[in-house]
């Protein structure tokens, strides 16, 4: 949600979506004051054809500036960009946009500028019933393209920013990513606009050209003139405009932090997530858009740990089917290989929500009916996606993660049925890996406790700290009133953790984390001494995990852990652990990440 608190009499603070990461100060530019409108005028019956001329050679120079952008782009080597330049010369191409406008202009009698705005809002009202985000978002697509058509028909030239001096941050209504790139991208630093959301490809964009950028501030444009100082925090999602001394000075102390960490600890993406005394953590990342992959593989994983596949499910009004599922994890399946992406079915229920999916009205829905419990209720949904994963697997490696198992009966339960959809698809002869590996999330104690039942019907357990910590400690994880109480270093964690390692290396399979806490460089050390195979984060977390262990030694974790036995409250372990990782990595613990 976007707000704005004046945080000093001059400045104003604005929150958007922060889309690529990195804190830039910088003057503004407007890229354009004004939107292009589309204006009302008649036609009369000898002018159709001229006008029907007009659009078509607006189409076709339209085509040719995208043509050119796309050569610039593979020129640059941002070779996997120029698809989206392909969307938006095949919307050129759509004929509904074309026969429709023509149609428009030859039956009443309008301008082409007129014909384009009807058009185009038939065009938006078909999208607007999908309530699907990332469809909505291609909406955006054919919003910048009959733009760029309505530029071309009023003879408006995109503004240059060659003729600036210093260094830029654009500041725009909406940027297409053909905009984007168009500019001189030497001069900019930064982008903020009005429009988009997390998917939508100036994003994407934005994040790979490595430019912080934040989307979606819905009025920036309305308090830039042009030339202002401004701050964007791309990690945070915040812009200042007009920042005061003292707070450009702030900005500027972050700013090199972030920068410092970046050089420092991109170096370690590269290398092996290895121990000086050759012990090696399998670091691995947890997405929830097939849209992350790229920084999965920038930031140096090893596969994907948790693909949560509730945001197949969220904001659309239809289920997805087998197809769907299928099309999405063989494309992620084939972007992630040689290494192995591990798909978490439904876990939906407690905060999290689809709109079409009618949950009934629980009191404690957190203890109710989600996630696995949900999915054995409603088998045609749960198969589904079994089927769709199940095909996925032959291309390349795939393992199935349930959550929220409580016991061996209901394992027993999704085993029956996944045999089931795999005697569909042999029936219907379709390809699966027969073998694909099956793993349960251990996030309620129950199943931590009874570890060792469920290793041996099991080929790999993920533990789930921040459900394990919820269910262990009684406390609701996003109550803020009880937040306090959520501590992952309380003894009975701990204890939890490795108990479940030691069950499953009885039992001959591995475990790994994939809640929060394995991401926090922290606690690296202490689950190196618990024994883990594999930690698995948000992408960006990596580097600092491997910088720890590869200044690291599984026995120091090992001695660290003796001691960590030892106390009796979180707060002696949390303060003994900041304490040795600030004499360990003092550049680290002190300064950057607290
Ligand atoms: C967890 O509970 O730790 C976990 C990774 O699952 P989620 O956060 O999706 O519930
Ligand atoms: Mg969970």
């Amino acid at each position: 949600m976007k707000k704005k608190t004046p945080s000093n009499s001059e400045e104003k603070v604005l929150r958007g979506i922060g889309v690529s990461p990195g804190i830039v100060i910088g003057k503004t530019v407007p890229l354009e004051r004004q939107r292009t409108t589309f204006i009302h005028r008649r036609v009369s019956a000898e002018e159709v054809t001229s006008e029907i001329k007009r659009f078509e050679a607006a189409i076709e120079k339209s085509k040719g500036q995208l043509e050119e952008v796309k050569q610039q782009i593979l020129e640059k080597g941002f070779k996997q960009h120029s698809y989206i330049l392909d969307v938006h010369l095949k919307v050129m191409e759509d004929r509904m946009l074309r026969d429709e406008t023509i149609k428009m202009i030859k039956t009443q009698l309008v301008n082409t500028e007129w014909a384009l705005k009807v058009t185009l809002d038939k065009i938006s009202e078909a999208f607007d019933a999908i309530e699907d985000e990332y469809l909505r978002e291609r909406k955006e697509d054919i919003n910048h393209v009959v733009e760029r058509i309505l530029r071309n028909l009023i003879g408006r030239e995109l503004r240059k920013v060659g003729d600036l001096e210093g260094d830029v941050i654009i500041v725009a209504h909406d940027l297409s990513p053909a905009d984007t790139i168009q500019l001189n991208l030497q001069r900019v630093i930064g982008f903020v606009t009005d429009m988009g959301g997390k998917t939508s490809h100036t994003a994407i964009v934005s994040r790979s050209l490595e430019i912080p950028a934040i989307v979606g501030l819905e009025d920036i444009t309305a308090y830039v003139g042009g030339g202002e100082t401004i701050i964007v925090d791309g990690t945070e999602g915040v812009v200042i405009v007009d920042p005061s001394r003292e707070t450009i000075k702030a900005y500027q102390v972050k700013q090199h932090h972030y920068r410092y960490l970046e050089r420092e600890l991109l170096k370690y993406s590269a290398l092996t997530a290895e121990t000086q005394d050759g012990h090696h953590l399998t670091l691995q990342a947890n997405i929830e858009l097939i849209e992350e992959i790229p920084a999965v593989i920038q930031y140096g994983a090893e596969g994907i740990g948790l693909y949560r596949t509730e945001y197949l499910y969220l904001n659309r009004k239809t289920l997805p089917d087998e197809e769907e599922h299928f099309q999405i994890y063989k494309r992620l399946t084939e972007e992630i290989a040689p290494y192995p992406v591990t798909i978490r079915t439904l876990d939906l229920g407690g905060d999290k929500f689809a709109s079409h999916i009618e949950l009934a009205d629980q009191v404690n829905p957190a203890m109710g009916l989600r996630a696995i419990r949900f999915c054995l209720m409603e088998q045609d949904i749960f198969k589904a996606q079994l089927r769709g994963i199940l095909r996925a697997s032959t291309y390349g490696k795939v393992k199935i993660l349930l959550p929220m198992i409580s016991g061996v009966e209901e394992l027993r339960e999704v085993k029956a049925i996944l045999e089931d959809a795999k005697n569909e698809l042999r029936g219907s002869g379709f390809a699966f890996d027969p073998e694909i590996p099956l793993g349960v999330m251990i996030e309620i104690p129950s199943a931590a406790i009874t570890a060792d039942i469920l290793a041996r019907e099991v080929d790999f357990f993920s533990i789930g700290t921040n459900d394990l910590i919820q269910y262990s400690l009684a406390i609701d994880r996003v109550n803020k009133y009880v937040s306090y109480l959520y501590e992952p270093l309380h003894p009975a964690i701990v204890r939890h953790i490795k108990g479940v390692v030691e069950l499953a290396h009885e039992e001959g399979i591995e475990a790994g984390i994939c809640g929060e806490m394995a991401a926090d460089p922290l606690y690296t050390l202490i689950f190196l001494g618990l024994g883990l195979d594999e930690l698995s984060m948000h992408p960006l977390a990596i580097p600092r995990v491997k910088k720890v262990l590869r200044r690291s030694t599984r026995t120091e974790g090992e001695n660290l852990l003796k001691e960590i036995l030892q106390f009796t409250t979180a707060k002696e372990t949390e303060v003994f652990i900041r304490n040795e990782m600030a004499e360990r990595f003092p550049e680290d613990f002190i300064q950057c990440m607290q």
